[in-house]
């Protein structure tokens, strides 16, 4: 087959041009991108092969092999890895983009990359990353199974690549980088050899590098430890290998905010190192987003993104697990249907929920960071956990009419300063803070001393459906249904009203056939009017995501009360004792409806009559005082 020359796709060609030009500063990353993806290439034959053995061709010396050539400028990383054909080398490289890397390519545009390094480790930039160090790159690869035929690819970063069939006699892949004039100095030994102590130390597959010994004796020497850093004791391992590990695993630039290592014993018999990152990447809530935890038999990598390991909610989560007890020579898919794998993940989950439970208590200002993270995520568990759904209620920070901005509330906290005689726990849900502490629902609330929650984040509303109490208590959203905070003397005042403003509510109601009821608040002290959802009706969260999903909202209608203290009521009360046909009353009804519409945060039907009946109001106003 003769050579084509194919173009990239356009985000690819984006992800390049800002590579090239905005991270200048991080380019050695560019070694730990093509090491990690050689040792991947390994781990993935080396899994092939314990129950495939034609694989590996009689070669499993595994190794990854960094060769200079100072006169042509060039570096290659070589492996013996799985390889790859025509086909998958054109998919891989230049045509098919990673789901993410659209927003991610958006993000840089937006933000600029320089001085941005966590933008850039919450996406692994992979194999393109070697353009920033080369003006043209080569790679020739020849996919595991003894009857294959290599292949090499070539481009110069331009917009497009070229592919082509060329004999290779050994399994795996080589990139030869033709490095820049201005990035020669990734030639030296020197330069190299610290790169991958800094990054790659803890890859279990030897870097090796040719190196010139004493009396000018050219002598391969393995660059990297090769340690399982997840075997080690604990008081063997510094913050600084910590850290660098997880980066190498989750490829994120900035430190986990929690390191969790442990061993379990017992009926389940594996070790864990598990990681909580300080920043939640753009992907977590990706639809293909994976699982992160990288899982071993042995020492031997099997798989990650291993949906059977760890529930969905936890998917923030990035480590280690290397069992004793898993069988090595079967399917990934039997693998995972195996009994000693729920225990796993029974024990994985224990022991991250305590640890998060644990942070709360003892190092609340870390977990406060941590949750404002990932708490949506934790969320999606009250539905898909609901054996522990108790102890990620307890893991739950809220903010109320009380806290201050850093220092949110637990469940706990809040049902431990409940008022005297309060009997429920009670909530507001909204679009965010500010906005949702100038509801008029929670007027009559702070008056009366009581804390009213703020639910703000979008999974809220979702969220509440699977929270119906805590602690014997149940919530209440204060905006929902039926409200029954006031003392005796009130609710005979409220009885009373309620009979005096029974025809005119009647009339009203009749007047505003979007709402289903108009009645007298016991809710309201200081607005004139609100809108209260049914007791069971979709939420402003709710309705967005009805709505993106493409399905028909489910049509409640709200009810309208009116605050029979406020003055505008009283007087609207007085106009329509005298006279229960005048015109202004029907006008005056829509306005508040529509008022009471725009403090829900709705847009209204008809905006150009709102402002014409409000200006013919303002203008009589006008009038009155121009004529006294
Ligand atoms: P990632 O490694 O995060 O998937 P990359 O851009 O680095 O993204 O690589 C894209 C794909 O190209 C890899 O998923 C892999 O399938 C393939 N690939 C890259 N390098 C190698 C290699 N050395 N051997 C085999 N396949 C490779």
């Amino acid at each position: 087959m003769s050579g084509q020359t194919m173009e990239f796709k356009t985000e690819i060609k984006e992800l390049l041009n800002l590579m090239i030009h905005s991270l200048y500063s991080n380019r050695e990353i560019f070694l730990r991108e093509l090491i990690s993806n050689a040792a991947d290439a390994i781990d993935r034959v080396r899994f092939e092969g314990l129950t495939n053995n034609e694989v590996l061709e009689g070669n499993d010396q595994w190794k990854i092999k960094i060769t200079r050539d100072e006169k042509a400028g060039t570096l290659t990383i070589s492996d013996n890895g799985i390889g790859m054909n025509i086909d998958s080398i054109t998919e891989n490289i230049g045509t098919i983009a990673k789901s993410g890397t659209r927003l991610f390519v958006d993000r840089l545009k937006q933000q600029g990359a320089t001085g941005n390094p966590e933008l850039i480790g919450q996406f692994g930039v992979g194999f393109y990353s070697a353009f920033m160090v080369a003006d043209k790159v080569t790679v020739v690869s020849r996919i595991a199974g003894p009857k294959e035929k290599g292949v090499v690819w070539e481009s110069t970063g331009d917009g497009t690549f070229t592919v082509e069939e060329r004999e290779k006699e050994t399994r795996g892949t080589d990139v030869t980088l033709h490095l820049r004039e201005d990035a020669r100095d990734f030639l030296q030994e020197y330069t190299i050899r610290s790169i991958v102590k800094k990054f790659s130390d803890f890859i279990e597959h030897p870097v090796a590098m040719d190196v010139e010994k004493e009396k000018k004796k050219i002598e391969e020497e393995v660059l990297n430890s090769q340690k399982a850093i997840w075997l080690k004791n604990r008081t063997d391992i510094t913050d600084k290998e910590y850290n660098e590990f997880y980066k190498h695993i989750s490829r994120d630039f900035t430190d986990p905010a929690k390191v969790v290592h442990f061993s379990a014993e017992g009926a389940s018999e594996f070790k864990a190192l598990l990681f909580l990152p300080a920043k939640a990447p753009f992907s977590l809530f990706d639809t293909e987003h994976k699982i992160g935890i990288h899982l071993y038999v042995r020492r031997v990598f099997i798989m990650d993104d291993c949906k059977k390991l760890l529930p969905d909610y936890l998917r923030f989560i990035k480590g280690v697990v290397d069992s004793s007890d898993l069988p090595l020579n079967v399917s990934r898919e039997i693998l995972q249907e195996t009994k000693e794998m729920e225990r796993i993940k029974k024990g994985l989950v224990n022991k991250v929920l305590s640890t998060l439970k644990e942070m709360k208590e003892k190092e609340f200002q870390v977990y406060t960071a941590f949750f404002k993270e990932f708490g949506s995520v934790l969320k999606e568990g009250l539905n898909f956990d609901s054996e522990n759904k108790d102890k990620i209620q307890d893991l739950l920070l809220y903010h109320t009419t009380n806290t201050e901005p850093d220092s949110p509330v637990s469940l706990k906290q809040y049902v431990d300063r409940m008022r005297e005689g309060q009997k429920e726990i009670f909530y507001v849900i909204g679009e965010n803070l500010d906005e949702t502490k100038r509801s008029p629902f929670l007027e009559k609330f702070h008056g009366k001393g009581y804390e009213v929650i703020l639910m703000t984040d979008p999974i809220d509303e979702w969220a509440q459906q699977w929270m119906l109490e805590y602690a014997g208590k149940k919530f209440k959203a204060i905006n929902k249904g039926d409200m029954d905070i006031d003392e005796k003397t009130e609710k005979k005042e409220h009885k009373e009203q309620e009979g005096r403003y029974k025809d005119l509510m009647t009339l009203l109601a009749e007047k505003l056939p979007d709402v289903k009821e108009v009645r007298v608040s016991n809710r309201l002290s200081t607005s004139a009017c609100c809108l209260v959802a049914d007791e069971f009706a979709p939420g402003a969260h709710m309705e967005k995501f009805f709505k993106a999903m493409g399905q028909a909202v489910p049509q409640t209608k709200p009810v309208l009360e009116l605050n029979p203290s406020h003055q505008l009521v009283k007087n609207l009360e007085a106009l329509f004792r005298k006279d229960k046909g005048h015109a202004l009353i029907a006008e005056y009804a829509s306005l508040l409806y529509e008022q009471a519409l725009l403090l829900d945060g709705k847009k209204l039907k008809d905006p150009i009559a709102f402002a014409t009946k409000l200006n013919t109001l303002l203008s009589s106003e006008l009038d009155l005082q121009i004529r006294n």
